[in-house]
């Protein structure tokens, strides 16, 4: 195991001093972030005593503690305030969801094998890598094929051309049985999504049959990615926080007033097809609804709402942007889709999918299962529709038409149905296979009744954002890096928003000796009590422990010192001014409670 507090290598060493005399600065390089976080115990590639496994990762103390506040801050966010429900389905699925789903036919990525070495890539990855197409997955695999031939692209691990090899799709589901025996057929599932649509029956019900509601469901998602990479943006377990609003289509209409004004960064499909490629413009959701880059009034709500939990959660808005999907990428379902990207060591990661799933996913359950995947929808007042109807006299339309009568009773009923008007002289001409065929009206038993209804059965439409939490986490950790010089040392700190991270206070003794390790024990003991998450440390100079939790992303350090024996004061110091202030002991826990709460550190 490493030292967690031994310096970091030369190369980074040399970048504090570079950077140093501009003050604190963002923008980690590649490398620094996954290394911090192995070291810090964020997470760590996992197994690895057995030789690790690609694409599975382990989150330690500080890593599964900044999860959690990150989870807690998108159900704040997402659940409670927006008043949605919160379920746990479970993650084993049977294959029938996902044939329903469409996922066993269609949830494939490209893959290209080398025939020397026997790596799997993927394949439109590849071509992305090495051309100026952003997009390969929207590409069909012949296309991707050609391309690879085209631009002579090799194989990463060993450099054998992979022209002449074909391009595949490959089903990215985990498979499993359910029980003994191979006759259940199971899946690890992709994604929670499904887990919310199959419950709809039941959840409707629970919502009592009222839309719009939203069910969330933050958990695990697996998929065989083919090629994991980048740490957690690219891993084959990870967990989603995914919402579905179910909403009428006919009728609702989200509260738009609440994020008109809110600025957004759009790089919209036709910035993306243009010259000014890769420019991105800042505008408000209203603007944007009003001038028809965004279609969908109800992404664009939660393209407002995602907007400022991104900043609230630390994210460099400057290092942000929503990414509209091109015609070719957007599902067939879908009318409208936006990416949350989020720029990370020079490229752009999609954090989050926006998109207006119109009623596919509950049709297609409706028509798998034997459910029923409407909700009733009551008319305010009963509604009287007069429905016009036929009876035919068979004893003379059988004797006038012979084999040709049920088709003439027929063609009568659609008749009837599109034009009472046709039944009002005395006889009525239908056609059937080219020839005319005259029928007394009175012999057609022709009717007009009334009928009244009550509601009508609708099948809701579903508004989803999915939030990858561990390239959120990922993001965030990248963005809250900092470098700086204090006292003449250079030092890094992660600028975590306050509830983010995994420890708030930071309890130090100046000393282990003459009461100091007690009296700081009893503060630290009191802060727990009082709900904060509390690290205790008195080993190290004192400077040392701060930068320990500098690079933790520690709000608070607290300091007890001869003078707290002697005063009962103790000295606060804030991680990103490092300014400090005495605070009596006794008012510790409210005046933290304060600094959380938003109070500024310098009051
Ligand atoms: P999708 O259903 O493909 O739109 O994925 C929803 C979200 O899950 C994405 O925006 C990502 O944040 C996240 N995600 C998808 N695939 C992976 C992966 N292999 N590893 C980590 N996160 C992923």
């Amino acid at each position: 195991m490493t030292d967690p507090d031994a310096p970091r290598d030369a190369a980074d060493g040399a970048k504090d001093d570079a950077e140093a005399a501009s003050g604190a600065s963002g923008a980690a390089d590649a490398g620094t972030v996954v290394e911090l976080a192995k070291r810090r115990g964020f997470f760590f590639p996992a197994n690895e005593a057995y030789g690790g496994t690609s694409g599975f990762y382990t989150y330690g103390p500080e890593g599964a503690a900044l999860k959690r506040n990150l989870e807690a801050a998108w159900r704040d966010r997402f659940v409670t305030r927006e008043g949605h429900m919160e379920i746990d389905s479970p993650t084993v699925t049977p294959e029938a969801v996902f044939e329903a789903s469409g996922h066993l036919d269609t949830f494939d990525d490209m893959i290209v094998e080398c025939p020397e070495c026997g790596a799997t890539h993927r394949a439109d990855h590849l071509v992305e890598d090495n051309t100026d197409i952003e997009e390969a997955e929207s590409l069909d695999t012949e296309r991707v094929a050609d391309l690879i031939a085209e631009h002579a692209i090799a194989c990463p691990s060993c450099g054998t051309a992979l022209a002449d090899e074909s391009v595949d799709a490959f089903n990215l589901m985990f498979e499993t049985n359910i029980g003994p025996g191979s006759s259940s057929p199971g899946y690890l599932r992709p994604e929670t999504a499904q887990g919310m649509f199959v419950e709809f029956p039941r959840l409707a019900e629970y919502a009592r049959n009222q839309l719009p509601f939203g069910v969330a469901q933050i958990g695990r998602g697996y998929r065989n990615e083919i090629s994991p990479r980048r740490s957690l943006i690219r891993v084959r377990e990870f967990t989603m926080a995914e919402l579905e609003h179910f909403v009428d289509p006919e009728s609702d209409e989200p509260p738009i007033e609440r994020v008109e004004d809110v600025s957004v960064p759009l790089y919209s499909a036709a910035t993306q097809d243009g010259e000014d490629d890769g420019d991105v413009t800042w505008t408000t959701i209203g603007e944007a609804l009003a001038d028809g880059t965004i279609t969908s009034e109800w992404v664009a709500y939660y393209l407002g709402i995602a907007r400022k939990w991104y900043d609230r959660m630390g994210v460099d808005m400057d290092r942000f942007r929503y990414r509209q999907h091109l015609p070719g990428e957007l599902s067939h379902y879908a009318s409208d889709c936006w990416d949350a990207e989020a720029e990370i060591d020079g490229n752009w990661i999609e954090i989050t999918g926006f998109a207006d799933r119109g009623a596919y996913d509950l049709s297609k359950h409706d028509t798998y299962s034997d459910e029923d995947y409407s909700v009733f929808k009551a008319y305010d007042e009963p509604r009287t529709t007069e429905r016009p109807s036929i009876d035919p006299d068979m004893s003379v339309l059988g004797p006038e038409f012979g084999g040709a009568a049920g088709d003439v009773a027929d063609e009568l009923a659609a008749l009837a149905a599109r034009d009472p008007s046709a039944f009002e002289g005395s006889e009525v001409a239908v056609e059937v296979d080219g020839e005319t065929h005259t029928v007394p009206t009175e012999a057609t038993g022709f009717a007009v009744r009334e009928e009244t209804e009550t509601g009508e059965h609708v099948t809701p439409n579903v508004i989803e954002p999915a939030f990858g939490i561990g390239r959120v986490l990922y993001t965030v950790l990248d963005h809250a890096y900092r470098e700086d010089e204090v006292e003449g040392e250079s030092r890094s700190y992660l600028a975590l928003p306050d509830e983010l991270a995994p420890t708030f206070v930071g309890v130090f003794p100046l000393m282990d000796k003459d009461g100091l390790g007690e009296r700081a024990r009893a503060v630290a003991a009191d802060l727990r009590e009082a709900g904060l998450a509390v690290t205790y440390d008195d080993s190290g100079n004192i400077g040392r422990r701060y930068r320990r939790q500098d690079e933790v992303g520690t709000p608070y350090c607290v300091t007890v010192d001869y003078e707290s024996l002697e005063e009962g004061t103790v000295t606060v110091r804030e991680r990103d001014s490092t300014a400090q202030k005495r605070v009596a002991i006794e008012e510790l826990p409210s005046r933290l409670a304060a600094f959380r709460a938003g109070e500024p550190f310098d009051t």
